[in-house]
C-alpha cells in the first residue's frame, strides 16, 4: 500500500518531526500534544527503515543543490525546541540504529534559562485541573466568560505571553524553579557533545513566536540570530532552520530575501507532505500531531496529497 502510494504521488522524501520522546509525559507538554512512547518510537524507527533510507541534512542539501530536489526514497528525522528528553531516551535508540538526526533549537532556551509559552500555558493549565480553586486567578484575566480556563490558557499568544506570568505567580508557580527542578531543555555542554555524536543542530528561532504574527524586521531577526548564534556555538558546515509552529502565511519576499542574503541555507516547515516553490524550504510530517503509529500517519498524508491533486493544492502558494 505504501509503496504504491509513494509511487502515485511522486514524493518519496520524507522528514518525519518529533519533539520528545518518553514513558512519562511532563507536565509542560501534557497538554500540547501526544508523546510517544520509547516503543512507539522505536516502532515508528523501525517502519521508516524498512521503507525509506535515513539521510542527514547534509545529504540532503548537497543533494537539493546538485539535482534540484531532495534525495529520492529517503527519511531526514527531525526534532524540534532541543528538549532533554530527545538525550535522555531518544537519541541512543537512533544511534543504535545508526539514523542520522538533526535537532532544532532556541538560544532563549538552552540551559534552561526561560520557558517556552505554550510550556508554561500547559504547567498552568495541569495546575489548574488538579486544584480547581485555582480558577479564581484566571478571573481577572478571562474577559469572554463563556470560555473554560483550559480553553483560555491555550489562547494566549507570544504577544501577550506576560499573562501566563500574572496567572503563575496568582497560583503560586514559580517558572525559574520549575526550570530548575524539571530542566526541560539541554544545555550548551550537552548540545556540544550530541554535535560530537554527529547530531546536527540548527536554529528553530530564538523564542519561538508565530511568525506570522511578526512583523518583517521582526522575522529576520528571530531567523538570523538564532542561525548566528548555533553558527557561533556549532560552526556547522550547513545554516540550518525550522520554522517555530508553523510557516504558513510567510510570502515569497521573505524567502528569496533569506535565501538570496544568505543568512540561511535550508529551512523546515511542518505542513506535512506538500510541495514547495522554494527548493531549499522542505516540509515535515509532525508526527505528535496524530494519535496513529507511522504507518497510518504515512498512508493517511498520501492519501490527502492525492486528494488534492485535482484541486492542485499539493503546492503551498505564496
Ligand atoms: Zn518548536
Amino acid at each position: 500500500m505504501l509503496k504504491t502510494l509513494i509511487k502515485i504521488t511522486g514524493q518519496s522524501f520524507i522528514s518525519p518531526l518529533y519533539h520528545t520522546v518518553s514513558d512519562d509525559t511532563p507536565a509542560h507538554i501534557k497538554h500540547l500534544f501526544k508523546v510517544r512512547s520509547i516503543k512507539q518510537f522505536e516502532d515508528d524507527l523501525d517502519f521508516l527503515l524498512k521503507n525509506y533510507k535515513p539521510v542527514s541534512i547534509y545529504e540532503t542539501y548537497d543533494h537539493i543543490n546538485k539535482y534540484g530536489n531532495p534525495p529520492n526514497n529517503s527519511f531526514m528525522l527531525t526534532f524540534d525546541d532541543g528538549l532533554r528528553e530527545f538525550k535522555d531516551f531518544a537519541f541512543p535508540i537512533i544511534k543504535r540504529k545508526g539514523i542520522p538526526v538533526s535537532i532544532f533549537i532556541n538560544p532563549s532556551f538552552v540551559d534552561n534559562k526561560q520557558l517556552f509559552f505554550r510550556f508554561k500555558a500547559s504547567i498552568l493549565t495541569e495546575k489548574l485541573i488538579t486544584n480547581k480553586r485555582n480558577f479564581k486567578c484566571l478571573d481577572d484575566f478571562i474577559i469572554n466568560k463563556k470560555t473554560t480556563p483550559e480553553r483560555f490558557l491555550k489562547s494566549v499568544t507570544y504577544k501577550n505571553k506576560s499573562v501566563l506570568d500574572n496567572i503563575a505567580k496568582c497560583i503560586g508557580i514559580d517558572f525559574d524553579e520549575y526550570l530548575t527542578k524539571n530542566r526541560p531543555y539541554l544545555t550548551l555542554n550537552e548540545l556540544s557533545e550530541l554535535k560530537n555524536n554527529e547530531v546536527y543542530i540548527g536554529a528553530h528561532s530564538i523564542d519561538h513566536p508565530l511568525f506570522n504574527m511578526l512583523n518583517n524586521e521582526e522575522q529576520t531577526f528571530q531567523l538570523k540570530q538564532s542561525v548566528d548564534f548555533v553558527k557561533q556555538k556549532f560552526n556547522s558546515r550547513i545554516k540550518g532552520f525550522s520554522f517555530p509552529f508553523t510557516d504558513y502565511g510567510l510570502n515569497k519576499d521573505f524567502f528569496n530575501k533569506i535565501f538570496n542574503e544568505e543568512m540561511v541555507d535550508i529551512t523546515f516547515g511542518t505542513a506535512g507532505i506538500k510541495k514547495e516553490q522554494f527548493k531549499y524550504h522542505l516540509q515535515r510530517i509532525p508526527v505528535e500531531n496524530y494519535n496513529k503509529g507511522i504507518k497510518q500517519i504515512l498512508i493517511h498524508q498520501y492519501l490527502y496529497y492525492i486528494l488534492k491533486i485535482p484541486f492542485f493544492k499539493n503546492t503551498v502558494k505564496r
